[in-house]
């Protein structure tokens, strides 16, 4: 019996897990289907119940469901339940486990795409949403010098750093609104500098935009933009204008991608037709 890998989350049209997931499976000769099931928040609790059917391996998921999913399920990893927020599921036997794989994403993307350790780093995040969480906690688990974050709401950008500030231990977590990033020292002095903001997403009100220009950039930095579609944003050209290195966000996709392949099937996930077929698609507009 083929089994279903499901994509919860709304939209979905413009995702490119299934490409990337599908052709993984084929890949390693499983018999596993990719689907995207589109379901806003109030089918969330429906779409749930069917995963625990015989035919469902798993699923993802995605904006808006990664944090409303968690009261739903069953039991949680430890990472999942720390971010309160779930991007995996897995069904075993009709009880579902929640995982939270963008964190192993994000760490490995630096580690194995830009050889890039990030203990010790002092670390700028734009953005405080629900992957600027997910980075916040692996920045943390990982030891870094400091963190702060600049958000357009600096309410939301306050609340991320008081949810971390007792894990933080004694590294200094900071929250500044947007409009200090023009004289900041935090920015000229950071290690790594990561949108975490969807500033430049293509298909989104802010597509051909970047959250800094070059001359706002510092040039010893790693840049690193989680927005992947399209692979080469703006940001991203505006970093190597400014003499800077730079990782683009389909390395933190594929990453997580590959640690939610390696919950379902128990094997090794081909990175190489991942990124391949990924960004195939991506070029074709996807
Ligand atoms: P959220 O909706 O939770 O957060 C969006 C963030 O972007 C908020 O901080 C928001 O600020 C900020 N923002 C949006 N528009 C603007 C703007 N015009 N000016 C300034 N700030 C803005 O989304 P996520 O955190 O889930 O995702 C953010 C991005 O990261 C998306 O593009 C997503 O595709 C990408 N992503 C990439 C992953 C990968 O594997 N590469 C994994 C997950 C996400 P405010 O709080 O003020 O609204």
């Amino acid at each position: 019996m083929t089994r279903l890998v499901t994509l919860i989350g709304y939209p979905l049209k413009h995702s490119v897990s299934a490409v990337f997931q599908q052709a993984a499976f084929s890949e390693c000769g499983l018999d596993l289907k990719y689907e995207n099931w589109e379901t806003p928040e109030a089918e969330l609790a429906g779409a749930v119940d069917r995963l625990r059917g015989v035919s469902i391996a798993g699923a993802n998921v995605t904006i808006p469901c990664k944090e409303k999913i968690v009261p739903l399920l069953d039991e949680l990893s430890d990472t999942a339940q720390r971010i309160s927020a779930v991007n995996t599921v897995v069904n075993r036997d009709g009880r579902l486990m929640g995982f939270n794989t963008d964190v192993e994403g994000f760490v490995s993307s630096l580690l194995h795409d830009a050889g890039y350790r990030l203990r010790n780093r002092k670390v700028v995040l734009l953005g405080a949403g629900g992957v600027a969480r997910a980075v916040m906690f692996a920045l943390l688990n990982q030891e870094v010098t400091w963190v702060t974050v600049f958000n357009r709401s600096v309410d939301r950008g306050r609340a991320l750093v008081r949810a971390f500030t007792r894990s933080a231990g004694r590294i200094p977590l900071t929250a500044l609104p947007w409009e200090d990033l023009e004289t900041s020292v935090a920015l000229k002095d950071c290690d790594l500098l990561v949108n975490c903001t969807s500033i430049g997403m293509r298909y989104s009100s802010t597509e051909g935009e970047t959250p800094l220009v070059a001359d706002l950039i510092p040039k010893d930095a790693l840049v690193y933009d989680l927005v992947y579609n399209p692979e080469e944003t703006p940001f991203l050209r505006e970093a190597k204008k400014a003499g800077a290195e730079t990782l683009g966000g389909l390395s933190m996709l594929i990453h997580q991608g590959a640690a939610s392949f390696e919950l379902w099937t128990g094997r090794k996930a081909p990175l190489d037709i991942m990124f391949r077929s990924a960004r195939e698609a991506l070029a074709r507009g996807a």
